[in-house]
This record gives structure tokens, C-alpha cells and sequence, in this order.
């Protein structure tokens, strides 16, 4: 067996301690003499284990009584719409964070349901290089929330404060930042995140919401689109992702194993200075075009001085056994997505493959 070091912005890496236990237990879940595929969503064996993964989600945020962590499908694209949908109407307006593709891709859903009023540091077609300072926001104390991204998959942005929103509810999309470091639950109302990136596959968004927005959603909706019917339900309205679910629980112990939000931290701050430190040292043939104290501890952007040089990089990190670094179709250029799967050694294998193609090339 040979594993690649994957630097995939997502779907991700998943710790190998958490694919071998799933290994181990797949033919046979918790003495069911079933796949956890194959096992009721209805079971005591099933439910224990979303409890569990629900317990384990508050205890690393640091989440009291006052949560509720939902396990829903449709991606974090759905949270999109199904937060303004729940949240907005009859006038009642948002102010949104515009800090790159994803909250643009926010903004279009909710522009649907209410007026927006929009902070953003790049006009159309920007670059996104910076996070804005608490100066620059532009808060309407009316707005029903504040909606923020914290990480910026694409363009390697990533917000090194928490904004002061007054008493305006906070929601922050951090599907890939999320659990990557300690954050003040206190000072959001609700979270999400698809869980793809730093909390294990694809297929279930763990959406945080705390009572007192809760008690704010609509009622008359669309089922499925009810935050307030899921929560009620324990997300287990209708069939949920299962296999997506247990996979996320076994990737929490791991965080918890590993010493929690601190720890992650700690080891994603190392990771990302020794990227930045080689970019840095580079003299310009790697070039992050973020701003230095925007930048991405998650998402590691650079350029090199051609498109044919990035082409023959993603090529030869490839023959190295270095994958998932090409940039996003839209940006070009490469990326390094160091989600907390990715150990410190993953990183400085993949530069010293940076300075020896920059000895060859430069
Ligand atoms: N928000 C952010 C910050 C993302 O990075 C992504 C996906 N890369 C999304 C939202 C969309 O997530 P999904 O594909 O789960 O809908």
C-alpha cells in the first residue's frame, strides 16, 4: 500500500488512525454483524453513535445547553439558502461579509429571500487578497444576522480576528476552517460547515445553531428546509448520512485525541509558517499574493513565474508523490490545503520538494 501526501482542498485527507478503524469494523459495527451502512438509522446501536458525535461536536466547541448541533445534507451550498430562507422575509434584511467565492456564492442565495447589505474589499472579479479591518465594516444594527466566512478555500484568505457585530447575530460559514483552531462560541449564533475538509467525507454539513436564532426561524416552510423541524427531530427527520456521520465521529475523537481545538492550533501555526517561511525565502519565485496578515493557515496560495512552470510543479509534486496542489480552475496557480489531517512532516517533505524543483528551475 503506498499513500500519496494529499493536499486536496476537498474532499480531504482523513487521519489513517480513523480509515483503519473503519477498516476494522466494517463488516461487522459494534457486534451488529452489519457494515454501520447497513444498520437502521432507527437502532440504539445508530443512535448512541450520533449522540455521540453530537456530544463530542459541543465538548470541542466548547458549546453549552443552549446549542443545537444538526447533521443535514445538500453541502454547505444549502446553508446558503436555507439560513436566509429560515431567517429573512417580510423586509427584514442581512449584512454579509464578502471576502471571496464562497461568500459571493452566499450572497447569491440570499438575495432571494431579503435586501442584503454588503461589505466587501474587492468589487466584481476581484482578487480577494485581504481580510477588511473592523473599520471597514458597514453593520446595520437592523440586520437579522451577520454572515461571515471565515477561511476563503480559494483564494487562501482567512479571517485573524472575529469581527464585533453589536448584538446582531454572527454566522460564520467555516467549512474549511473549522475545528482548525480554539474560537468563542459566545460570540456567534450559529455555524456550519461541510464536513469534508477538516471533519472527515463528504455527504453531511454539521450546521451549529443556538436556541435563542433558532427561535427566530420561520415555521412555515418547507420541511426539509426547516431548521426548527430538524432540530426537533434530532436531525433524524428523515434518513440521515450515516456513514458520513460516523465517519465525522471518529474523526472528533481523533481532534479530541490529539489534544483538542488548542492543539490542532498549534500544529496547523507550525505547518503553515514553514510554507510561508519557504515562500517567503523563495526570493520571489514562489509569491503568495495574500496579504501577510490575511493569510490562510489553511489554504496555502502561491504563483510561480509561469504558467508553464506551475504546470510542470503540479506534475512533477505528482511524480513525488505530492498530490491535490493545482489552484481552483478559477484562480490558476497552486494550493496547498493543510487541513488538520495533513501532519507537520507531510508539510516539510512537500518543501523540500519546493526548493529542490525551485534549485532545478530557478
Ligand atoms: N463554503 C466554503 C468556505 C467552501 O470551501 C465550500 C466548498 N469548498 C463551500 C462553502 C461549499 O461546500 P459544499 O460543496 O459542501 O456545498
Amino acid at each position: 500500500m503506498k499513500r500519496v501526501i494529499n493536499f486536496n482542498a476537498g474532499p480531504a485527507a482523513i487521519p489513517l488512525e480513523v480509515l483503519e478503524q473503519a477498516q476494522s469494523e466494517l463488516l461487522d459495527w459494534k457486534g451488529t454483524g452489519m457494515s454501520v451502512m447497513e444498520v437502521s438509522h432507527r437502532s440504539k446501536e445508530y443512535e448512541e453513535m450520533h449522540n455521540h458525535a453530537i456530544a463530542q461536536f459541543k465538548e470541542l466547541a466548547g458549546m453549552g445547553e443552549d446549542w443545537k448541533i444538526l447533521f443535514l445534507t445538500g453541502g454547505a451550498s444549502t446553508q446558503f439558502l436555507m439560513l436566509p430562507m429560515n431567517m429573512l422575509g417580510e423586509g427584514k434584511g442581512a449584512d454579509y461579509l464578502v471576502t471571496g467565492h464562497w461568500s459571493k456564492a452566499a450572497v447569491k442565495e440570499a438575495k432571494r429571500f431579503g435586501p442584503l447589505n454588503l461589505t466587501s474589499v474587492e468589487g466584481e472579479g476581484g482578487s480577494f487578497t485581504r481580510i477588511p479591518k473592523q473599520a471597514e465594516l458597514k453593520l446595520d444594527p437592523k440586520a437579522a444576522y451577520v454572515h461571515m466566512t471565515s477561511n476563503n478555500t480559494i483564494f487562501g484568505s482567512q479571517w485573524q480576528y472575529w469581527p464585533e457585530v453589536g448584538k446582531v447575530p454572527l454566522v460564520c460559514d467555516m467549512s474549511s476552517d473549522v475545528f482548525s483552531r480554539p474560537f468563542p462560541a459566545d460570540k456567534f449564533s450559529m455555524l456550519y460547515a461541510g464536513a469534508q475538509k477538516n471533519l472527515g467525507p463528504s455527504g453531511v454539513t454539521v450546521v451549529a445553531i443556538k436556541d435563542s436564532f433558532l427561535a427566530q426561524a420561520k415555521e412555515d416552510l418547507p420541511t426539509m428546509m426547516s431548521y426548527k423541524i430538524h432540530a426537533e427531530n434530532n436531525s433524524l427527520y428523515n434518513t440521515p448520512p450515516c456513514f458520513s456521520i460516523y465517519i465525522l465521529d471518529l474523526t472528533l475523537a481523533w481532534i479530541k485525541k490529539m489534544g483538542g481545538l488548542k492543539a490542532m492550533e498549534k500544529i496547523n501555526d507550525e505547518k503553515a509558517k514553514i510554507l510561508y517561511d519557504a515562500i517567503d525565502a523563495s526570493g520571489g519565485f514562489f509569491k503568495g499574493p495574500v496579504e501577510k496578515e490575511s493569510r490562510s493557515k489553511m489554504n496555502v496560495v502561491f504563483r510561480l513565474p509561469s504558467l508553464e512552470l506551475e504546470e510542470a510543479f503540479v506534475k512533477d509534486a505528482k511524480a513525488a508523490g505530492i498530490i491535490g496542489v493545482k489552484g481552483h480552475r478559477s484562480t490558476g496557480g497552486i494550493r496547498f490545503s493543510i487541513y488538520n489531517a495533513n501532519l507537520v512532516e507531510n508539510v516539510k517533505k512537500s518543501v523540500d520538494f519546493m526548493k529542490e524543483f525551485q534549485k532545478k528551475n530557478g
